[in-house]
Formats: structure tokens, sequence, C-alpha cells
């Protein structure tokens, strides 16, 4: 059964877990979207220590926080959150909503994710209990399967005013950003050609001076000097 809780206080929280592995245009632009979506809502950045549901990541969690601060650094309604970083174990998001729920009360929480993500979301340890905890908002992305009907099911879609009159259980599909961009076409890029246009200048220079990703080191570094 969907479940939509009482009316709540405004001011909500998201979230936006990953690896991050790098951080690219996509996810900066879908976390703006969503922020401004719901009103300049601050949105939670939080790489994970040991995703659950891929690979290792290249980068260590030092270097992926970096380069988080690095693409967030003009937009304050974007904080970097180590949290997950900070846990030990495998970062089931189920232990990062439930620890954000203690946190905010009765107060709006949104857990943001791309279609891809959505559309696999019933393989997820325990997603049956996130609608208890926090709304959905998914962020288009090419070529991805529809979720489930279950999985649509579970989080009746809705409105950005509704989510905002309610702590947990609805969904918000978002339009756009629709971009083509992955982190994994991006490291490919990297070993290949040394950049990619998808990177913030910032997050590319600091990929070059750390020597990640196998990054081809011919092509010629930018200008750009990180604050
Ligand atoms: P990889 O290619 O290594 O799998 P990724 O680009 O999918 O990485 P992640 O850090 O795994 O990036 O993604 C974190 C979150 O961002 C996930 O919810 C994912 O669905 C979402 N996301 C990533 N890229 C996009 C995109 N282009 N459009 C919409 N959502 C995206």
């Amino acid at each position: 059964m969907p479940s939509v809780q009482p009316p709540a206080s405004s001011n909500p929280l998201v979230l936006f877990g990953g690896t991050f592995d790098p951080v690219h245009r996509a996810h900066i632009s879908a976390a703006r979207a969503v922020s401004k979506v719901l009103g300049g809502a601050h949105v939670h950045l939080l790489p994970n220590a040991v995703p659950p549901h891929k690979a290792q990541p290249m980068a260590d969690g030092e270097q992926r926080l970096a380069m988080l601060r690095l693409a967030c650094r003009e937009y304050p309604e974007l904080v970097v959150d180590d949290w997950e970083l900070r846990q030990t174990g495998p970062s089931y998001s189920l232990n990062t909503l439930r620890h954000f729920r203690d946190q905010c009360a009765d107060r709006p929480l949104i857990f943001m994710i791309g279609a891809d993500s959505f559309a696999n979301l019933h393989q997820w340890h325990r997603w049956q209990e996130y609608a208890t905890l926090c709304h959905l908002a998914v962020v288009p992305r090419p070529e991805c399967a529809l979720a489930p009907d279950k999985v649509q099911a579970a989080f009746p879609e809705s409105d950005a005013a509704q989510l905002l009159q309610h702590p947990s259980g609805l969904r918000l599909m978002l339009q756009r950003p629709f971009l083509d961009v992955s982190a994994t076409a991006i490291r490919e890029a990297l070993e290949k050609k040394g950049d990619c246009p998808a990177l913030d200048p910032a997050v590319s220079t600091h990929i070059r001076r750390h020597h990640l990703y196998n990054v081809a080191t011919t092509t010629p570094s930018t200008n750009y000097e990180a604050p």
C-alpha cells in the first residue's frame, strides 16, 4: 500500500547518494534542478563508501569528496556530506534514510535518484521501507527502462507542492535535465583523451594533478587553479 504520511512543516531536506566517481555535469544539473523545484531546498550529495550495487570506485573517498567540493563550490544550495563515507559496511541507502529521517523529524525528506536507479529500486536492500522514510525525486536519463509497477505503486506520483506538505511516501518525476552523461563514459574518455567536457574544469584539473582514472598524460592541462 502507498504510504502517505500526515502533513508536515515544509523546509525539505534532499539527499543525493552516489558513487560520484567522478562527479559530472549531469549530477550537478540534476541536484540544482531538484533544489529549484523544491523552492531552493538544500541537497546533500553523499558519496558512498562501499556501493552495494556496483564495483568499488576507482577513486578513494577523499578524492571523490574533493572533486564534489570543487564541483559544488559555486552553488550554496548543494552540500557535500561525508556521512556515508564515515560509516562501515555496505552503504545501504536504507541506513542513510533512517539517519536523516531521525535528524529532520517530520520535515519532508526527499531521496533523489536517476531514472536508471529508479528502474532497479526493487533490487535495493529493503526498498519497501523507503516510502515510510522519504519521498523520491526521479531525474530522467536517456535509455532507461521503466520501473516495475510495484515500485511505481509504492510511491504514487505527485507534484512538488504535495511533497512539501508531507514527510514521505510520494514521487516527483522531473522532466529535465535529460543528459546523456555517465561516470563510466567519462572514465573511458579520461583514459583515452585525458579530458572530458562533461567535467567541471576544476575537477579535470584535480584529476590530472592527482593522476586519477589512468588519465592520458599527453593532453595539455588547462590553466585552472583550484581555489
Ligand atoms: P557510473 O557510470 O559509474 O555507473 P553514474 O554516472 O551513473 O556512474 P553515479 O554516481 O553512480 O553516477 O550516480 C549517482 C546518482 O546519479 C544515481 O542515482 C544515478 O541514477 C544518477 N545519475 C547519474 N548520471 C545521471 C544522468 N546523466 N541523468 C540522471 N541521473 C543521473
